[in-house]
């Protein structure tokens, strides 16, 4: 595996393997890896011919007072991880090469950005979408994989990809869990081993919600308060939002008539966690 820093290095790689007929997948992550990154990183081993990853820390997709200055790191744990799954190209981009003297360009998808997390945290999809427009359009590559685990961000990303003409196709991929259900991430880091044991609830909140609409309920607001009541059950965590909506647009539903989306956010101690569930009448 390779480590290049540049946008003209990681283009040169990607061209490079362009020109011999091949493939190239692009796996942007902001490091701290685990296995539902590698899930991403081994997809685009067995459709693609060079696998290009990236860590970057996006300073403009948090807000204040969030926990970028704490984001946690392990570079030398994740080039041994990405070394071990296959990936070829190791893109570290500095903010300088991301976000030059004087740059003033944001990328804004309206209406996905609106609700849900983009509603709790203000301005976090113009910094996810405008710093995922400028790796696409500087690795260049054929496929670019993201998980369902941040569903509304796979949204935002595939509208902007669409809006911007953009030649890459867009390959999202399934939340991967822990044994006990809670969804991999990166700020898992964060629960202390009491709240680590909590968390789980969240996954159990979406699966009781899940049962309610296999059994036929298709209100809404009445699978939203199951997960409610379930989280309610666990004193260590708080939530920020449940929310059911169409699962293509995110836009508000009355019934769930097609398939829809049941994003949820919470607080386990000092990690802001989500989950989500698609539910396929
Ligand atoms: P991040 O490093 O958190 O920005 O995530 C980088 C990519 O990995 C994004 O496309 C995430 O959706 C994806 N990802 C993070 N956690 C998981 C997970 N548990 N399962 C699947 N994909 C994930």
């Amino acid at each position: 595996m390779r480590t290049v820093r540049t946008v003209g290095e990681v283009r040169a790689a990607s061209r490079d393997a362009r020109a011999a007929g091949g493939r190239v997948g692009f796996v942007p992550t902001m490091g701290y890896l685990h296995d539902g990154h590698y899930s991403l990183v081994q997809e685009a081993r067995r459709r693609d011919d060079l696998v290009i990853a990236s860590i970057f820390v996006n300073p403009t997709q948090f807000g204040p007072g969030e926990d970028l200055a704490r984001y946690p790191t392990d570079l030398d744990g994740d080039r041994a991880g990405l070394q071990r799954n296959g990936c070829d190209v190791l893109w570290l981009p500095d903010a300088q090469t991301l976000y030059p003297p004087g740059s003033s360009t944001w990328v804004t998808v309206e209406a996905l950005s609106a609700p849900l997390c983009g509603a709790r945290r203000p301005g976090h999809f113009r910094g996810v979408a405008t710093v995922v427009a400028k790796l696409l359009a500087a690795a260049e590559p054929d496929d670019a994989y993201f998980g369902d685990k941040d569903y509304q961000q796979r949204k935002v990303i595939e509208r902007l990809v669409e809006d911007l003409c953009l030649p890459v196709r867009v390959v999202g991929l399934p939340i991967v869990r822990e044994p006990d259900g809670l969804a991999m991430s990166s700020r898992n880091a964060y629960l202390s081993p009491a709240d680590r044991a909590a968390a789980p609830v969240l996954r159990r909140s979406l699966d009781a919600a899940r049962a309610a609409f296999d059994a036929g309920g298709r209100d809404p607001r009445a699978l939203e308060a199951v997960v409610r009541r379930v989280v309610a059950t666990e004193p260590r965590a708080r939530l920020d939002y449940a929310e059911v909506r169409d699962a293509a647009d995110l836009s508000a539903v009355d019934r769930c008539e097609g398939p829809v989306v049941l994003c949820l956010a919470a607080f386990v101690g000092a990690a802001r966690l989500i989950d989500n569930q698609v539910l396929t009448p």
